[in-house]
């Protein structure tokens, strides 16, 4: 069984991220979403957010080969931890390259036996980041588009009252 791992902040999830994560839905047997839970980058939503938004959207869509999960320390271990040979990035632009070159390569030092996959954004949504979402959203402007449909109310009022 083919498994991939789609780590990622997701501080929300965007519809950018679920173009990526229906390319690995396509290529994978099972697939996890695996919420970073990074401490260190101090994310508007907890952790818990997180994963319930993640979670309901795959339960609307009947994601069956998708399962939402958390973790934190090394990303090796996680893969480990649920079998996971592959870890699934996306690329929008040159700057995303030097960075997921270098995290990509530190991962395939921790453990030969994880590749790396990277999804290229589709053009439309090459500009689109949590964190323009998290800007957008506090300043009451509309999130429209941006995040998937069933989330969309959630995560605005959210970000509003932040
Ligand atoms: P991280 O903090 O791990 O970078 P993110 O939630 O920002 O977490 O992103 C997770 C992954 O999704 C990264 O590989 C990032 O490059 C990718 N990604 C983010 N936004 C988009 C987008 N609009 N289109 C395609 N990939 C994206």
């Amino acid at each position: 069984m083919k498994i991939g791992v789609y780590p990622g902040s997701f501080d929300p999830f965007t519809v950018g991220h679920h173009d990526v994560l229906m390319h690995a839905v396509s290529l994978f047997d099972q697939v996890y979403v695996s919420v970073l839970r990074n401490v260190a980058k101090n994310p508007v939503f907890s952790t818990q957010e997180r994963v319930d938004l993640i979670r309901r959207m795959v339960e609307e869509e009947q994601l069956s080969s998708v399962k939402v999960t958390y973790f934190d320390g090394l990303l090796v271990d996680h893969c480990r931890e649920i079998g996971a040979k592959y870890i699934i990035r996306g690329l929008r632009a040159v700057t995303d390259f030097e960075y997921e070159f270098q995290i990509g390569a530190i991962n395939r030092h921790l453990s030969s036996e994880v590749h790396t996959v990277y999804f290229m954004a589709s053009p439309e949504h090459s500009f689109l980041s949590s964190s323009s979402v998290r800007e957008i959203g506090a300043y009451g402007g509309s999130i429209d588009g941006l995040v998937p449909e069933c989330m969309k109310n959630t995560v605005a009022e959210r970000l509003r009252r932040q």
